[in-house]
């Protein structure tokens, strides 16, 4: 998980309430837009800068944001910069129209996806796989926690109506300008927690765990990169919005034996130059079997050549036991040193030009 506000604020991630102020005021007065007047690239890392301080100056959001990362914070755009300005707020503004915080209703026949904004983020997990998770099928119980928000204790900002965006008005002369910014009441979230202690559910915090058993159900041979277990991402905060998905990524660990390719076994066998030429009884382990064989069923071994055993390697999904193959490589250890003894060395090379055939 990244957590690129921290960056921006140029700060490390257990920074204290103190120093994360600290490091915003710093960098507020070098890029204010005061002082960099005409300055675009300023203006946006003011905008950026006080986006981050705005998200991690609240405990509430600041809790929200280090639990969920950056591309899960709910907050677009992977919680680095600022949100455009959104021209249909504005007017909505300007005619004094409540805004529908899920969109829609829009003045200039904009169309939000109210889908869209309905759905609560996914939330990505990494699960490890081994070959023989692959090699045998995963059906598994998986226990999730998951943050819940407290339905009672979540209510919509009133500074900013649900919008997590302020508007102001401001007269200059004969032009009225709009200035827009976050609102701080809620980090621009758009909700407030009541801070009830005594709400027997999340006793003040706004946030409740719960306990999930999600089934992971992998057949042999599976070849899926993620699964998904649906409404168990980012939970809703209220009866309008629709809980995200967990979705699993595996990440398949490097095994003892084996490397794969697609449903390929490949296999390395370390060996003597003179097991090379004479053979030798090999055990290679494959999962809960041993495959036991001579060397010598190749012949004479090639360091440079591959050798196959045919229905050794990992099932096939949905093909009815049919398997991949098991590619053996050689690694062939060279003698380093000949006997001095040159009655010896006459002996093999007779017997050698005897034996060997090119
Ligand atoms: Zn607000
Ligand atoms: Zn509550």
């Amino acid at each position: 998980m990244t957590y690129k506000l921290y960056d921006v604020l140029e700060i490390d991630k257990n920074a204290s309430d103190e120093e994360i102020k600290k490091a915003y005021k710093k960098l507020a007065i070098i890029h204010h837009p005061d002082k960099n007047k005409g300055n675009p690239e300023a203006d946006a890392k003011f905008k950026e800068i006080s986006n981050a301080y705005s998200i991690l100056s609240n405990p509430e959001s600041k809790q929200r944001y280090d639990m969920l990362g950056d591309d899960n914070y709910n907050d677009g755009g992977g919680g680095g910069g600022a949100p455009d300005m959104n021209v249909d707020e504005i007017f909505n503004h300007l005619f004094n129209r409540s805004r529908n915080p899920f969109g829609g209703n829009s003045f200039f026949g904009f169309n939000n996806d109210q889908n869209q904004q309905n759905q609560c983020n996914n939330i990505i997990k990494q699960y490890n796989i081994t070959l023989e998770d692959i090699y045998n099928g995963i059906s598994k119980n998986l226990k999730f926690t998951i943050k819940n928000y407290c339905k009672k204790c979540n209510v919509t900002c009133d500074k900013c109506n649900g919008t997590g965006m302020i508007q102001q008005l401001i007269q200059m002369g004969p032009m009225t300008q709009i200035f827009q910014s976050h609102c701080h009441n809620c980090s621009t979230s758009g909700f407030c927690v009541k801070n009830n202690k005594d709400c027997q559910q999340c006793k003040g915090s706004g946030l409740f765990d719960s306990e999930h058993i999600a089934h992971l159900n992998m057949p042999k041979g599976f070849t899926d990169k993620t699964t998904v277990f649906a409404g168990l991402g980012e939970q809703p905060r209220t009866n309008k919005q629709k809980a995200g998905n967990m979705i699993i990524e595996f990440k398949l660990l490097d095994h003892k034996h084996f490397t794969k390719k697609d449903n390929d076994l490949y296999y390395k066998q370390s060996i003597t130059f003179t097991e090379s030429i004479l053979g030798k009884a090999i055990i290679i382990p494959y999962f809960e079997e041993e495959i036991k064989i001579n060397i010598n069923q190749f012949g004479i071994i090639n360091p440079n050549k591959q050798y196959m055993l045919k229905n050794r390697g990992l099932p096939i999904m949905n093909s009815n036991g049919k398997k991949g193959n098991m590619i053996i490589e050689f690694n062939i250890k060279f003698p380093t040193k000949l006997t001095d003894n040159k009655e010896d060395l006459n002996k093999l090379n007779e017997i050698l030009n005897e034996c060997f055939m090119y």
